[in-house]
């Protein structure tokens, strides 16, 4: 089973997976969401994005890539409301301080 994606947040990671499960893929998440901490993860912590065919890997990746661009669209990083951290605009939560960042 290869991994397709890398996440720095579990956000990021579920939303892949939303993306590969809509084109049709099998998919799987292995990371830090299984200790149960989802809220308090470290930022550094690693999620990964498996498929369960290897045959399916190239195609996955065209589905990620294009995720990635339209994240990277999305938006420049904002500061945090409550403590003017800057975060990715994909970002629901300050990883710094946690508070609940509103849409605008
Ligand atoms: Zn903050």
């Amino acid at each position: 089973m290869p991994i397709v994606y890398r996440a720095a947040n579990i956000v990021d990671a579920q939303l892949v997976m939303d993306e590969l499960r809509a084109a049709g893929f099998q998919v799987r998440m292995s990371g830090s969401y299984l200790s149960g901490a989802a809220g308090e993860l470290p930022p550094d912590q690693v999620i990964t994005v498996w498929i369960d065919s290897d045959r399916q890997y190239d195609r996955a990746r065209l589905v990620v890539a294009e995720f990635e661009a339209s994240q990277r669209a999305g938006g420049a990083d904002r500061p945090c409301g409550q403590c003017n951290e800057m975060l990715s605009p994909q970002f629901g939560k300050c990883w710094k301080c946690g508070a609940w960042q509103v849409e605008e």
